[in-house]
């Protein structure tokens, strides 16, 4: 789960990071009683969960309250990168001297937490990593004894961070840590993070995103979640407890089981055709479950064929085919379906799904077999 930046550095500010006065507005008249609360040139920043803002013309300077309130009218309501922006931030306009990135996530190679940093903030640290890796200053951080001093002290140095500022970027080094560590988060980054003209340090962006699978200790990170910014079937899925992950081909598909949907995957790919999705239904699966599924993957315009893989131990067979017809009373479609159905309770389950005019498999090399040739025969190809 993405936080918005506003959240992310009112979030980051809870660890002693000083970030600028600012406040969030949805409506021009918002920014510009929050502009003139600020009394001086503001930044007004679109908030949508995608970096780039700057560049597609998403934040932008104003002098005066006036000019502040234009700019909300202009940005509210702007697509960017196919995100549409429903509120604004209106920071107090810093005076940035330098730009650097400063940031925490997850090194699974390494399997510890690292922290890097760069001089050349500002930009897109994935360019800055492609193009000139060797400005990129990084240190790996012990579980058991946090990041210590010396190593925060490293990064200033290598990034060459003048000496008086060392102190201040110590403590916001420290709070980022912690913040990122209390948070669950697999990112905490501050990009940039400015130098102003007094020399002092001031987090002018801010990201968080954080693993899923520890929400549950966070209720009050959870109740930002932006479902207006997600994919309607992301959250679809995640309110119907299902693994689902979007991708660019045909065949959707509906498996119980990670490691069954990944097989299925391959072998779609395998006999020539590409998967629309990975969607594992989990074990156990009854039929409302496997209908929200269905619902999920029909919702996708580039399916041209279905293929179920249900391998029943807790599922039972007869379950899954119920649901499936249930979905498809709901959601009806002409769209060719293949169905491998094995273990517990099978014969029930191939039974209900015959009269359906389902096509059935025995093995799951067959039914990706089916299911490519199904979406090569379709009309619409
Ligand atoms: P992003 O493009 O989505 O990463 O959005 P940022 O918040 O990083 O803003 C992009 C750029 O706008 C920054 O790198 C700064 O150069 C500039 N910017 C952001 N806030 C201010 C500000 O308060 N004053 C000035 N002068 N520039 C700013
Ligand atoms: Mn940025």
């Amino acid at each position: 789960m993405k936080l918005h930046e506003y959240q992310s550095k009112f979030r980051f500010a809870e660890f002693g990071i000083p970030i600028p006065k600012g406040k969030i507005a949805s409506s021009p008249q918002e920014a510009f009683e929050i502009a003139k609360e600020i009394n001086g040139p503001v930044v007004v920043k679109a908030q949508v969960l995608v970096g780039g803002r700057g560049k597609a013309g998403g934040v932008k300077l104003a002098r005066t309250a006036q000019e502040a309130e234009q700019l909300a009218a202009s940005i509210l309501g702007m697509d960017i990168k196919g995100f549409a922006v429903k509120k604004v931030l209106i920071d107090p306009a810093a005076d940035i001297q330098d730009e650097i990135y400063l940031g925490v996530t997850t090194d699974r190679a390494a399997r510890r937490t690292v922290m890097m940093a760069s001089a050349a903030g500002g930009v897109d640290i994935e360019e800055v990593a492609a193009t000139t890796p060797e400005k990129i200053i990084r240190t790996h951080i012990d579980p058991f004894l946090g990041l210590l001093n010396h190593q925060a002290r490293i990064i200033a140095s290598g990034i060459g961070l003048p000496h008086e500022s060392w102190n201040a970027f110590i403590q916001i080094a420290r709070g980022l840590y912690q913040c990122y560590l209390s948070s669950d988060a697999t990112l905490a980054e501050i990009n940039p993070l400015i130098i102003t003209g007094d020399g002092s340090l001031l987090a002018v962006d801010g990201k968080m995103v954080l693993d899923d699978n520890a929400l549950f200790r966070h209720t009050d990170l959870t109740e930002m979640r932006d479902t207006s910014e997600e994919a309607p079937a992301e959250t679809q899925a995640r309110q119907a407890g299902l693994s689902y992950v979007k991708l660019d081909g045909e065949i959707g598909c509906m498996v119980n089981g990670a490691g069954l949907a990944m097989a299925t995957m391959d072998m779609t790919k395998l006999f020539g055709g590409s998967p629309a999705n990975f969607l594992d239904i989990g074990g156990g699966a009854q039929a409302d479950k496997v209908a929200a599924a269905l619902r999920i993957i029909l919702a996708d315009p580039n399916v041209k064929a279905i293929l179920f893989n249900i391998f029943g131990g807790i599922t039972r067979g007869d379950e899954v085919a119920r649901g499936i017809l249930q979905a498809l009373e709901e959601v009806p479609t002409d769209l060719p379906m293949v169905a491998r159905l094995v273990g517990t309770k099978e014969e029930e389950g191939r039974a209900i799904l015959a009269e359906a005019h389902m096509i059935t498999a025995n093995t799951l090399a067959e039914a990706a077999q089916k299911a490519v040739d199904a979406v090569q025969n379709s009309p619409s190809k």
